[in-house]
């Protein structure tokens, strides 16, 4: 069975990964995103700088419904952003319950995995063909093909050429 750990999360008293502060209020922007800042860090519109923590924790979007069904019951998906910025398309129909901690209704997830393409440009650094890497949560990073997440030493390996978009 597969659960949204950021939903199993919830309701967990949550500190700075960076400083270890609670987190202060979240708060919205002007373009209506959610973020929560470090207790200890507050943004100075004279500076436009982040005085103290820098910690900021930007929250996922509401959940949009697609214009696709469920695979097992035919109802509408929805893609949901969760707070760590995956994307996920889940059943309509399915609920966290809070009380039981179980999932309730359909249990259709799938998770958005990155996407690669190949460009037709050449990297700078050892001359072999670029790709354009988009993150789950929508992100674009330009790369050297030759360089590949190595999960078994946790390394980068290859040519370390890469910039974000
Ligand atoms: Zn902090
Ligand atoms: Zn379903
Ligand atoms: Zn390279």
């Amino acid at each position: 069975m597969v659960k949204n750990k950021d939903e199993e999360k919830s309701g967990d008293a949550e500190v700075c990964p960076k400083c270890g502060s609670p987190l202060g209020e979240i708060t919205t922007t002007k373009d209506g995103r959610k973020i929560q800042r470090c207790s200890t860090g507050s943004w100075n519109p004279e500076t436009r700088k982040v005085e103290g923590c820098t910690y900021v924790r930007w929250f996922g979007s509401e959940p949009e419904t697609l214009d696709e069904k469920c695979p097992k019951c035919g109802a509408p998906l929805l893609l949901v952003t969760t707070r760590s910025g995956k994307k996920l398309k889940k059943c309509s129909t399915s609920s966290w319950d809070p009380k039981t901690r179980q999932a309730t209704g359909c249990d259709f997830v799938e998770w958005q995995k990155g996407s690669i393409v190949a460009l037709d440009e050449d990297c700078p650094v050892c001359g072999e063909k670029l790709v354009l890497f988009t993150t789950s949560s929508g992100k674009k990073l330009k790369k050297c093909s030759t360089n590949k997440w190595d999960p078994k030493t946790r390394k980068a390996i290859g040519c370390e050429y890469a910039v974000w978009m």
